[in-house]
């Protein structure tokens, strides 16, 4: 374990313009005044990524104009922030790397324009340049500020297989990579910086790790280089008792365990990709969620073992855009193997199933990914009768501390007896209460619950003393 090494990863609204930046730049500064080592992995500027996704998809159509457009603004965007970091003769030649770049974004722009159709191994070369481009400025920015920053190629270490989109790392080759390519950078004084979510095959096609992927890239350096500790900052005070934009006054979780902090992520909780953990897990590194609007706040460590709380759950995520489909079939009665013949149809179409509940003669399945659905329908037409509803959310509570709790469940739909709910799951995972209801109830759910099980809070576990403070602020206005 390299104690001294930490891998900071700073998302989108952390290097969203010039000030960010600045922020990401002190932060760091900070970590090498107390004798740290800092590798750096930064996600594209905010909203970059949509907007390349969303001129890929114009070139696609054929739409040349268009997509141009885009990527036009984009370019004015990150020149005139690099104008905002850097100086001298150092942003003079920034800005032409930066035209370079956008000249190329420009010429596969066109191309695809020119065939009409995009492939996802060309959409992930396109959305590559968001965090290409943004680890070249930070790297540029970190060294004229004195921290001996250097942009590393993050496609030169992350290799992955090819599936473009959502490729899965290679770790053994990464590791390898990392050790001959980034690890005499620390040791000779520099800050390596590196954008996430971007990886390549074997073979060197750009590929990416899924959307926010800069999580899990950030959990691959600290695993590959057996940091001592990762840190991804953000724009809150760390893992909170419910997303603050549905909530605000969740508290922040002082502490929570890998095993509630992944099945957060998997449920909805967008703060922390849901494979960020995995590789953290498997060499013991903890990590934190910080914020870099807010570097003193402590924010949260993720350990491995949970810390004794008062109460049943730390924290609720929802996750929307989910569809149910239910497969009836009467011939289901007592016959085996029809549960594999159901789940094999999902299989063939790579399509992961979030939740599952059967009965004598129905399965009802959820799953996130619509892009398969008509096909998965057609083929499980021949062996049932299949119906599918759209707009559907799924609420998780988690918390190590369901165990010793009893009537939770009675509690947990007393509070929210106003909705409509279509599924229910507990016990497939004993940390974890989750159930699917219309997409529109979700807040009003999410409030209620959450009015109920943070009311009186454990101290040990959430910053109660925050709430307090601001309640005093609200007050005294
Ligand atoms: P980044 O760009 O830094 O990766 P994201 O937007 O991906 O940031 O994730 C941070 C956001 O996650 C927060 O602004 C918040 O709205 C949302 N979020 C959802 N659930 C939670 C939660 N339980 N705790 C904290 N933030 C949450
Ligand atoms: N830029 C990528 C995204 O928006 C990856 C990330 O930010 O983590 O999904
Ligand atoms: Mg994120």
């Amino acid at each position: 374990m390299r104690d001294s090494l930490v891998v900071m990863k700073f998302g989108g609204t952390s290097v969203e313009d010039a000030k960010a930046m600045e922020r990401t730049a002190a932060i760091v500064r900070g970590r090498r005044e107390r004798g740290k080592s800092a590798v750096v992995v930064v996600s594209a500027m905010a909203k970059v990524t949509d907007q390349l996704l969303a001129a890929a998809s114009a070139a696609g159509r054929g739409d040349r104009p268009g997509a141009l457009a885009i990527a036009a603004r984009l370019r004015n965007r990150h020149i005139e922030t690099a104008a905002d970091l850097i100086s001298g003769e150092r942003l003079a030649k920034l800005q032409i790397a930066l035209d370079r770049e956008f000249d190329a974004l420009d010429d596969l722009l066109r191309g695809i324009a020119a065939v009409g159709e995009l492939t996802p191994r060309t959409n992930d070369l396109v959305v590559s340049f968001g965090e290409r481009l943004s680890s070249r400025m930070v790297a540029e920015a970190f060294d004229q500020r004195g921290l001996n920053g250097i942009q590393v190629d993050a496609r030169t270490c992350i290799i992955t297989d090819s599936h473009y989109g959502k490729a899965a790392p290679i770790e053994s080759a990464i590791e390898q990579k990392l050790l001959a390519l980034v690890l005499p950078l620390i040791e000779d004084g520099k800050t390596p910086v590196l954008g996430g979510f971007i990886g390549s095959t074997a073979e060197g096609i750009t590929t990416t790790l899924g959307r926010g992927g800069s999580d899990y890239t950030a959990a691959l350096v600290g695993g590959g280089l057996h940091a001592g500790a990762i840190e991804i900052w953000t724009d809150v005070n760390g893992i909170m008792t419910t997303d603050p934009r549905i909530c605000p006054d969740a508290l922040r979780v002082k502490t929570i365990s890998f095993e509630e902090a992944a099945e957060l992520a998997y449920f909805g909780a967008k703060v922390l990709h849901p494979a960020t953990i995995l590789p953290a897990v498997q060499k013991s590194i903890p990590v934190w969620v910080l914020n870099s609007r807010n570097a003193e706040n402590e924010g949260t460590k993720i350990t491995a073992m949970a810390a004794k709380c008062a109460s049943p759950f730390k924290s609720i995520a929802a996750k929307k855009k989910l569809t149910i489909i239910d497969v009836v079939a009467s011939r289901m009665l007592m016959s085996h193997g029809y549960l594999k013949a159901v789940f094999d149809v999902f299989d063939k179409y790579e399509c992961a199933i979030d939740m599952v509940s059967t009965s004598e003669v129905s399965i009802s399945l959820t799953v996130d990914s619509n892009q398969r659905l008509p096909e998965i329908c057609a083929e499980l037409s021949k062996i049932a009768d299949v119906k599918m509803e759209g707009h559907k959310a799924l609420v998780c509570l988690v918390g190590e501390d369901i165990r010793g709790h009893n009537g939770i469940a009675g509690q947990v739909f007393s509070a929210i007896s106003h909705v409509n709910v279509r599924m229910i799951s507990q016990g497939a995972s004993e940390i974890n209460m989750s159930f699917m209801i219309d997409e529109e109830d979700v807040e009003e759910a999410v409030r209620s619950l959450h009015a109920v099980f943070f009311a009186d809070p454990d101290e040990n576990v959430f910053d109660v003393a925050a709430r307090d403070a601001q309640v005093q602020l609200v007050s005294k206005v």
